[in-house]
């Protein structure tokens, strides 16, 4: 007999990573069984296909034994023929059932995976810029991704393998002790320490090949640590190379004692497989040769009974794996709960405000905000009206709130205490599909989709003409760039796209807010990234989205918040002083300071 290896075969180890996410975050039945409950009828039907078959699978050494001791020895064609077809015609219906069964548990598997991908997405969607800031984004991905992917083998193979696996081993140990009790209880003896060795043999092997794997890893980081600018910045400047040859050797040579041991192992593992499975049939023969203890068995007993022992060997395998497989999949299960249990830190408002004409006046009355993760306000006590139409700068050293309270007025955050309102209205009670019309903002880093020019533009204005773009580049003075792009309007830019320089990316993002046309716009150091030239020709572009709106801007270079009408000083969170230019400058405080120090 050729000994094939099988996944069942494959044995699993409790992943400790996986014990502890559960520990942290254990998964509830019931939530697990809320998500199956809608393909109640699919998993029934499964369950009942998987119990069929197994049955329909033991008919096989019934008809065996039946060739073997009546149609051959008494030369019975016809009841050969009608055993032979049987054999046929149960191998055919099992094995098209079993294609069956692939397809629903597949099909369950796959909604239920898409269910959960787009209530993770959407949940995902409404978290925070604060969120995405402190999160990986690998991490994001791979929740989305590869944990839900794993689902799909949670459901066909962990589900599917313990129902078949369990009644596989039920129904054969019956058809067992129905063929010869003596041989089945003789069996019981020599099958659990067979299936012992196996198993551990096959589970040094396991971790034998996953020590190897994690020292390639290993091998493979040192490569690109020390095989980078970076590494060979390092190496060059800090005379690291002995030492990182040193280390590198080392690892390499371990991967020599690694492979041969894991070489051996897999060897090994076949022959304690082929071993028990030579084992076992032949003391069934030998026992086979003392009628008085088992009572005299025909051959065609002995045959099928054999071959029983043969299929039941996998099954017990594949139930010793369930413990592992279970705890993964749960583990896995519990890391996208977690996702879909953030709160949500800015929510959608239920009963969204409805908004008159929008003039663009905006209040902080008792703002404070800290940082979920803060020890200290980063903002406290603000109280600032904002009127219509009105420019307002704020001014702060490095770190005073200046960013945070602009942020507020975006509504990347909501205040700890206290409230931001928009002509009157409470931001929070504002949809966000209204607010982002309304309120408007560009900062220092600009973000640009991986799209063409066009896409990027209108995104903020999806109806735009071509017209309209070219109008919304040249006020923003980047028309000329753009049309000496390849592809003009169409070149793909962003991430992987062509590569604006900073000045050009701001221009775009400044055009992609003129299309927007926010009544209130909120400038974070824009300018700030660029050289003084460029800034000197941004300053116009800047100066023409401001143009009738309401504006709280943020610059590092005093001269250029000058006319504001009004100025707000931020110190350590709080205002320190408010007024405009001359007021403040005669006021000889804080701001008067800056100003004198600034160029
Ligand atoms: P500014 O824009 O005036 O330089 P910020 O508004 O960015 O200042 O920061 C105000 C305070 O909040 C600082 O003390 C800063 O360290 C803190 N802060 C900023 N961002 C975060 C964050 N994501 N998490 C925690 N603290 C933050
Ligand atoms: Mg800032």
């Amino acid at each position: 007999m050729t000994i094939q290896f099988d996944p069942s075969m494959r044995p699993n180890r409790v992943d400790p990573n996986d014990r502890a996410q559960l520990a942290e975050s254990p998964v509830s039945f019931k939530r697990v069984g809320q998500l199956f409950v809608p393909h109640w009828p699919a998993l029934l039907l499964v369950t009942a296909i998987i119990v069929l078959s197994s049955i329909a699978g033991l008919g096989q050494p019934f008809l065996v034994r039946a060739v073997i001791d009546d149609a051959l020895p008494n030369s019975n064609l016809p009841l050969l023929g009608w055993l032979t077809a049987a054999m046929v015609v149960i191998a055919a219906v099992t094995g098209v059932l079993g294609v069956w069964q692939t397809w629903l548990a597949t099909s369950v598997g796959q909604k239920l995976m898409h269910t959960l991908r787009t209530n993770v997405f959407s949940h995902l969607q409404q978290q925070s810029v604060a969120f995405f800031k402190r999160t990986k984004t690998g991490e994001i991905q791979s929740r989305l991704i590869q944990d839900i992917s794993g689902l799909q083998s949670v459901i066909t193979s962990t589900a599917t393998s313990i129902a078949s696996n369990l009644t596989t081993v039920v129904a054969t140990g019956f058809a067992m002790v129905v063929l010869n009790w003596q041989l089945s209880l003789l069996t019981l003896l020599v099958l659990p320490p067979a299936v012992w060795l196996t198993r551990r043999v096959a589970l040094l092997r396991r971790d034998i090949t996953s020590q190897r794997q994690r020292t390639l890893a290993e091998m493979q980081s040192q490569v690109e640590e020390a095989l980078s600018i970076n590494g060979a910045m390092l190496t060059h400047t800090l005379g690291m190379a002995q030492a990182r040859e040193e280390q590198f050797s080392g690892i390499s040579f371990s991967l020599i004692g690694l492979e041969l041991r894991s070489q051996l192992a897999g060897r090994w593992r076949m022959a304690t497989m082929g071993i028990a499975f030579a084992a076992i049939p032949a003391l069934l023969y030998l026992a086979a040769g003392f009628p008085d203890l088992i009572g005299g068995i025909s051959i065609g007993t002995l045959i099928a009974f054999s071959s029983l022992q043969v299929a039941i060997f996998r099954p017990i395998m594949g139930l010793l794996n369930i413990g592992a497989s279970w705890i993964s999949s749960m583990a896995l299960l519990s890391r996208i709960f977690g996702y879909l249990d953030l709160p949500v830190e800015v929510p959608e408002p239920v009963r969204p405000a409805k908004l008159g004409a929008v003039h663009g006046a905006v209040e902080f009355s008792g703002v404070s905000y800290r940082f979920p993760d803060g020890e200290t306000n980063a903002l406290t006590d603000v109280n600032l009206k904002i009127g219509a139409g009105e420019s307002v700068a704020l001014v702060g050293e490095t770190g005073s709130g200046k960013s945070t309270l602009a942020n507020l007025v975006v509504r990347l955050a909501d205040p700890t205490a206290g409230k931001v309102s928009l002509d009157g209205v409470d931001l929070r009670k504002i949809a966000s599909a209204d607010r982002t019309k309304i309120v408007g903002m560009v900062t220092q880093e600009t973000y640009l989709a991986h799209a063409s020019v066009a896409e990027n533009l209108r995104m903020a204005k999806p109806g735009a003409t071509d017209a309209e773009l070219w109008a919304a580049l040249e006020t923003a003075q980047v028309d000329e760039v753009v049309r000496a792009l390849p592809e003009g309007l169409e070149t793909i830019v962003g991430a992987r796209g062509h590569r604006f320089s900073g000045g050009e990316r701001q221009r775009i993002a400044i055009a992609r807010t003129l299309l927007a046309n926010p009544q209130v716009l909120v400038l974070d150091e824009a300018t700030s990234a660029l050289d003084n030239d460029t800034e000197r020709d941004l300053q116009a572009a800047i100066d023409a989205l401001a143009e009738g709106r309401t504006t709280i801007t943020i610059a590092h270079r005093l001269s250029t918040i000058r006319n504001a009408d009004q100025i707000v000083v931020l110190d350590q969170g709080r205002i320190a002083e408010q007024g405009t230019h001359d007021e403040l400058v005669a006021a000889g405080g804080k701001y008067a300071h800056l100003w004198g120090a600034s160029d």
